[in-house]
């Protein structure tokens, strides 16, 4: 058997190849189905009326899931809960709660705790570029404590509600030990988005994490087609959640949710695929002259980023068949630059103080053919140091006089 996630697997689950393709379809048998069904009902008819009011009163108060139809569908929806199961399942969380973004559901980590009374939170940068707007910018009335992970356990006050972190982050891939994190947050949750490894190759509840966030949209979906975002926790949190989500109201849509559970079917052969991509475009990287330096998570996975001797932006100008677009973990590759779009709202010295360099390049690695992907950036490459006129040339010599030309590991 082979069980992905770098954890020991717990006795008695399936391994994460196994659950990809089966977990969250348990019903369908008595259904009489094979492939997932979509349920589109926004409503769902009841001539008991005692009995309704008593069960939005009981989905109200605790949040905990209906035992038969959702009465409507901002509580829950059939199709949508596959996919939760299943996530969970893949997470070895108990439970998990999709919303329409990544944002949505980071949105309703925050209220969660706010609505306790703790609105601090601790978080380490880099953060995908919205999540630090979303906590800096103090729209929820959250405030934020940035520091690394070895000033968390100073950084937490009484009225700290949450301890945030990725890892690999977005966009440098840095890495952040988890159990070691998790042991600092004492008892406050520790929340790990997750996006960028997914389960397949790492599975931070496991490793202490109280909270495990996923924008969706990356590989979980992996087509680049749905938007969604999930939170795999433990069943307390989870109907916490239920309920802002309830209240709020950014459910995910049954046919995202649909879309999500299909995807994750093939989550373990994609992330394993586009990984081993990764890997060689990020070794050849580190051998180019034209790239000052490389930055490959030691987790692995199928994001790699790099810094040029050039101008990014002529290498963006100049891909052919990578697409030049923001957002990640599609079946293509796609690549951007974080200073100007999925970082940009982070403020210039933030970004740099994270490690976000101006001439940092982000790339998504997708299932095409290495040698077909490596042609294409290498020309691209090329338009840059091309245009920069004599930069290339000039840093290839600096490299020789021992400047450390890469950070692959
Ligand atoms: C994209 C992304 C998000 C936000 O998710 P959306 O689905 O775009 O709302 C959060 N975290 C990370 C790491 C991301 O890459």
């Amino acid at each position: 058997m082979d069980h992905v996630a770098s954890n020991v697997p717990t006795p008695g689950i399936r391994a994460l190849a196994t659950e990809a393709v089966h977990a969250g379809r348990e019903d369908l048998v008595s259904l009489g189905l094979h492939a997932a069904p979509i349920d589109l009902s926004t409503t769902y008819p009841s001539h008991d009326v005692a009995e309704e009011a008593a069960r939005i009163d009981a989905f109200a108060s605790t949040g905990v899931r209906l035992d038969g139809p959702p009465v409507y569908a901002r509580l829950d929806n059939p199709t949508t809960a596959r996919f939760e199961t299943a996530l969970a399942r893949l997470e070895g969380a108990a439970d998990a709660v999709a919303f329409a973004s990544g944002m949505a559901a980071l949105t309703a980590v925050l209220l969660v705790r706010a609505s306790m009374g703790l609105r601090h939170v601790v978080a380490v940068r880099p953060l995908y570029g919205c999540s630090d707007h979303l906590l800096d910018g103090g729209l929820l009335g959250t405030e934020v404590t940035w520091t690394d992970p070895a000033g968390v356990a100073a950084a937490i006050r009484p009225d700290t509600g949450l301890v945030m972190v990725e890892t690999p982050a977005n966009p440098t891939l840095s890495e952040t030990d988890v159990r070691a994190l998790a042991h600092a947050c004492g008892s406050v949750p520790l929340l790990v988005d997750n996006t960028f490894a997914t389960p397949v190759l790492q599975r931070p509840v496991k490793q202490g994490a109280r909270i495990v966030l996923h924008s969706a949209t990356k590989y979980l979906g992996g087509h680049g087609d749905v938007m969604g975002g999930v939170v795999a926790c433990d069943a307390e949190f989870a109907a916490a959640l239920r309920q802002v989500r309830f209240a709020t109201g950014g459910v995910l849509h049954p046919l995202a949710g649909y879309l999500l559970l299909r995807g994750l079917s093939t989550l373990p052969v994609r992330v394993r695929a586009a990984s081993a991509s990764a890997a060689e475009l990020a070794r050849r990287l580190a051998g180019d002259p034209r790239v000052s330096r490389v930055h490959y998570p030691a987790v692995g996975g199928a994001m790699v980023s790099f810094e040029v001797h050039g101008d990014p932006r002529e290498v963006i100008a100049g891909v052919r068949l990578i697409t030049p677009a923001v957002s990640l973990g599609s079946v293509d590759t796609l690549i951007q630059h974080p200073a100007s779009i999925s970082h940009r709202i982070v403020a210039e010295g933030d970004r740099h103080a994270a490690g976000v360099s101006d001439r940092l390049l982000r790339m998504s690695v997708g299932l095409e053919d290495v040698d077909d992907l490596w042609s294409d950036l290498s020309e691209a490459l090329g338009a840059g140091s091309e245009r920069s006129g004599r930069v290339g040339a000039a840093s290839a010599a600096h490299c020789q006089a021992g400047e450390p030309q890469s950070a692959v590991r």
